[in-house]
């Protein structure tokens, strides 16, 4: 059973063995701060081993685990001399999950385990505290009711409010334990009639039936919901810990909070965190009572009259701040500590690395090197490259008026606006029709989660700074107010009042989680920029990086805002993307339609000043960097006209009958156009599409020169090329375009003529097709639609279930999939090989991944190109590949 189940005391003495892929992140640092002295309940871990055996199993623990489980339970009844299912001193157990990263709320916990009708009476004489012991014996009714046996909580929460109502009392706390015992029996009846069973009162069966819940809790929809959001493999499992009992709800001497050690919103060196006097650790993060502050100078900041911990607890309080600032020493990074305060005594329940909003992870990295405490590198280590997303989000214009309806907590930063919903379905339809809505809820529960991620931004009514909704809406980076408690919200209406106001359904708000204003209607915001410490962390960055960054641009507009984020070229323009435009896409429309060469010209001497113009533009944006173009690679049923008005229109200029149009159209017509006359088989065909877009780069070259705009280094790229000879032909097409160019302007023109590989025969010849090509760049979207012959239009169908059933960990056209991987090193092999000077690079969506990015490096590309928002991303993540290495 070597490494199966641990005690934490059995680590106590050795240097910690076992990392947390095995113990899960929770049950490594108890086991952790056991061994270093902390105040730790007795308990022990069952690793992710046993998670997985329990699949391989049939979903149970077999026997020899559930012996050892019991030899644990007895090291816990010696150790601390209670004893479990006692009838004088029970022994009481909390079962929780602990996965390799923590997933808040995600998974099942279940709290006073050991209770039953004769342990609680045992309880409440030795505690001399009925009330105590009573309504610890209906949370876990409640708790084990709905997490082992699948009871929906309201029906439990429903027969206490009634019962409030009737007793003419508002808080749960004013219910004694006559109450509590009559309402144990109400709940024992709701078991009774939902599972036609007794609540189980042998405790043996409730542990095993606890341990047995938080496996199956790894794959609960909202585990592996959140598990795709953040691309955490579902073959992890997750631990299990079981520890004795420590209780914050025995009266006004106890309590039990959430502290960090620096704050997570905005990573200031100042201690947040929230507690309740008398409560159970759910409680403070269920958001159902709203928790004090633990520093007196946040609840004067906040204007709150109830007392912080420093106040109603001043002992207990140094003594968790010098716990706390002693964890951050160790860890050497921000922790975010659970405790629980028993009759004065304080215990450690939990330390982790706590979550922390985009700007306080760079504050933080930034201030502990200055305080020494970690490297450069380690800095860089430690801000997640996706979530620096955030940071780019725009901000409220303050300049334009607006009207702010109510203040609330600022939970997570970033301004959105959006359509008012209150469910998490109607978060999720406006998505899918792409409207942005901010979902409205009292509070958030891990139900909601796919809501939460599919609206722009979360607001709710309850909860603090670490309700479910903040934490979670931290960790997906989008913008929350929470606790915002003078909104009053009605579900059964869907509307919800303010002062005077009543805003309904479908209505627009705008929330700015920086700051906790809600605001209505629609405001103007304004674009982010790279200053301060993330101006640092992105400097500490390029000095550590050695793969460049491009950006795919096509419009001047993006071109400047990726050169201001710190773009080193284009690595990928796309000219189709540039005849969107209303006024151009007929003159497209003609080219593509016409049957005639000459017609075909005629569209295209109009599209060339079009083109011309574009390029100068941006060839002046990005002066003295790379420009990669690409050559006309549409799709062709992409620009064909579908409206009769377009069909009107079109046949008007091209001097035809609608008729000849749309017969025109069934000849283009194309089964697989993904697959069709696209990218260079378009110019094999019409070779003068291409030469009209060769003529207007080296003339917009030629124009910067004649007026001082030097340094322009256009990269001409052939798109989707198979073969040598298509390469070859492409080639000698460019050149003769610029040899026509040079003689008419006199000017030399310097340019690179280079190729996509994006399907897998380019990647198997690339030695031959790299006699003619100067770059190579990775498009990595096609080469993933080719290589796995799955359509990148259609995937998302079925990718869904290719990931419940465990084909794929992520998504292949979000991270390079390792047989696409395999294809992208043979062809970079290969075309080093005929041409060592050759440049590679990536310019698929992968290209703006942190784990292709790292997969980029490892190859040896030279650059990665991606969005514009995703340059800091890729700056960051090519300084930790490199660092890793
Ligand atoms: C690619 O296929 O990866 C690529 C960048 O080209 P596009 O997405 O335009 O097909
Ligand atoms: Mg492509």
């Amino acid at each position: 059973m070597s490494n199966l189940i641990f005690n934490f005391n059995s680590i106590k003495t050795k240097k910690l063995k076992y990392p947390k892929n095995i113990l899960g992140g929770k049950g490594a640092n108890l086991a952790e701060m056991g061994r270093l002295g902390y105040p730790v309940p007795s308990g022990f871990t069952i690793s992710t081993k046993v998670c997985e055996l329990f699949y391989q199993n049939k979903k149970n623990l077999n026997n020899k685990i559930k012996k050892n489980i019991n030899i644990e339970i007895k090291k816990i009844e010696n150790e601390i001399g209670k004893k479990f299912g006692d009838l004088q001193n029970p022994l009481l157990l909390s079962v929780r999950s602990g996965a390799r990263v923590s997933m808040p709320g995600m998974m099942d916990t279940i709290l006073n385990l050991g209770l039953n009708d004769q342990t609680v009476k045992a309880l409440a004489n030795i505690t001399k505290n009925k009330r105590f012991a009573y309504d610890s014996y209906r949370r876990f009714i409640q708790m084990y009711s709905n997490v082992v046996l699948n009871i929906e909580n309201y029906k439990f929460e429903e027969l206490i409010e009634n019962y409030k109502l009737t007793k003419g009392v508002l808080l749960d706390t004013d219910l004694d334990e006559n109450d509590w015992e009559g309402l144990i029996r109400d709940f024992k009846n709701v078991v009774n009639l939902e599972k036609k069973m007794e609540f189980p009162q042998d405790v043996n069966v409730q542990l095993i039936g606890a341990i047995s819940a938080v496996f199956l809790s790894w794959e609960s929809n909202r585990a592996k919901t959140y598990r795709k959001i953040n691309h955490i493999p579902s073959d992890w499992g997750t631990a299990v810990n079981v520890q004795s009992m420590v209780f914050g709800n025995m009266g006004k001497n106890c309590a039990t909070g959430v502290v960090f050690s620096r704050d997570p919103a905005n990573g200031n060196k100042e201690i947040y965190g929230e507690y309740l006097i008398n409560a159970q650790g759910e409680d403070v993060v269920a958001g159902t009572r709203t928790p004090q502050y633990i520093t007196k100078k946040s609840r004067k900041k906040s204007k709150l009259n109830e007392l912080s911990l420093e106040e109603t607890m001043p002992k207990i309080f140094r003594q968790l701040k010098k716990i706390l600032f002693s964890l951050e020493k160790y860890y050497k990074d921000m922790q975010d500590v659970e405790f629980t305060v028993e009759n004065n005594k304080l215990w450690i329940l939990q330390t982790r690395s706590g979550k922390r909003t985009a700007k306080s992870a760079i504050k933080i990295a930034v201030d502990m090197v200055n305080e020494k405490l970690i490297s450069k590198k380690d800095a860089l280590l430690r801000i997640d490259p996706n979530s620096l997303d955030n940071l780019l989000h725009p901000s409220l214009d303050e300049k334009s008026s607006f009207e702010v309806l109510a203040q609330g907590l600022p939970a997570s930063p970033g301004a959105a606006s959006g359509k008012v919903v209150f469910s998490s379905e109607e978060a999720e339809r406006l998505n899918s029709i792409m409207q942005d809505s901010i979902l409205v809820r009292i509070e958030t529960s891990p139900e909601d989660i796919n809501g939460m991620h599919a609206a722009k931004a979360i607001l709710t009514s309850r909860g603090g700074m670490t309700s479910h909704a903040a934490v979670v809406a931290r960790g997906m980076g989008r913008p929350c107010v929470s606790g915002s408690s003078e909104i009053e919200i009605d579900y059964e209406k869907k509307i919800f009042k303010i002062k005077n106001k009543s805003i309904k359904e479908g209505e627009t708000i705008t929330i700015d989680g920086s700051t906790g204003r809600v605001i209505f209607g629609e405001v103007k915001t304004i674009k982010p920029e790279i200053s301060g410490d993330f101006l640092k962390v992105m400097k500490w960055a390029d000095k550590f990086r050695k793969l460049k960054i491009r950006t795919n641009s096509e419009t001047p507009n993006d071109t400047k805002t990726a050169r201001e984020f710190g773009a080193e070229g284009i690595g990928l323009c796309r000219t189709e993307h540039m005849f969107f435009d209303e006024d151009r896409i007929l003159s497209v429309r003609e080219m593509i339609l016409s049957k005639s060469k000459a017609d075909r010209d005629k569209a295209l001497s109009k599209l060339l000043p079009y083109q011309k113009n574009d390029f100068i533009k941006i060839f002046t944006i990005m002066k003295g960097l790379p420009v990669t173009v690409r050559l006309l690679d549409p799709p062709l049923h992409e620009f064909l006209p579908k409206s009769k008005e377009e069909i009107l229109s079109v046949s008007k200029s091209l001097n035809l009958t609608s008729e000849e149009v749309e017969q025109r159209i069934q000849e283009l017509h194309e089964q697989n156009p993904m697959l069709g006359h696209r990218g260079c088989r378009l110019a094999i065909s019409f070779p003068e599409i291409y030469e009209m877009q060769c003529r207007a780069i080296f003339e917009a070259l030629v124009n910067c020169k004649k007026n001082k705009v030097n340094s322009i280094l256009p990269e001409i790229m052939i798109p989707l090329v198979s073969t040598e000879a298509e390469i070859k032909i492409m080639k000698d097409l460019v050149i003769k375009i610029a040899k026509q160019v040079e003689s008419e302007s006199k000017i030399k023109l310097k340019f690179l003529v280079g190729t996509m590989i994006e399907l897998p025969r380019a990647a198997l010849k690339a030695k031959d097709i790299a006699k003619h090509a100067e770059f190579f760049s990775f498009g990595t979207n096609d080469l993933t639609q080719t290589t796995f012959g799955i359509s990148r239009d259609d995937s998302a169908k079925f990718l869904n279930d290719y990931i419940e059933n465990k084909i794929f960990d992520i998504d292949p056209f979000v991270s390079i999939d390792d047989g696409v991987g395999s294809l992208i090193e043979i062809a970079s092999e290969k075309g080093r090989k005929q041409n060592n000077k050759i440049k590679l690079g990536i310019c698929g969506e992968h290209g703006g991944d942190p784990k292709s990015i790292s997969f980029c490096s490892k190859t040896g590309l030279h650059y990665v190109s991606c969005s514009p928002y995703r340059v800091p991303v890729a700056r960051l993540a090519a300084a930790q590949a490199e660092i890793k290495k």
